[in-house]
């Protein structure tokens, strides 16, 4: 029951203002808009004056295992991918709970 000690949290945004897709379920990752005050603010950086989305994508983070965003999974499936590149010490540490929740690709 590792889940217990797992903690979703960090609405980030969305990577492409496409919205990025689960690589599991296909569903659409984009949440709400993030306010036009902000982005005119510049708390998201440069911006194009092009609505952008919040990233429903959860950002896990296993306590005990890494003090920060270890994997990304999805809110309607439950698939989960890799957040850290392929070598690195986070890709390793990840591995287990990645790939103990895959879920097949939808055709
Ligand atoms: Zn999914």
């Amino acid at each position: 029951m590792d889940d217990a000690a797992a903690s979703a949290q960090e609405p980030a945004e969305a990577k492409n203002s496409d919205g990025d897709r689960c690589p599991h379920c296909g569903s659409d990752q984009r949440g709400e808009q993030i306010p036009e005050e902000h982005l005119r603010a510049g708390w998201y950086g440069e911006w194009n004056g092009e609505p952008r989305h919040f990233s429903r994508t959860l950002l896990v983070e296993i306590r005990g295992v890494y003090d920060g965003g270890l994997f990304w999974a999805c809110p309607d499936c439950d698939g989960r991918w890799h957040r850290w590149p392929p070598g690195s010490r986070l890709h390793a540490a990840a591995e287990p709970y990645v790939q103990r929740h895959q879920r097949p690709t939808t055709p």
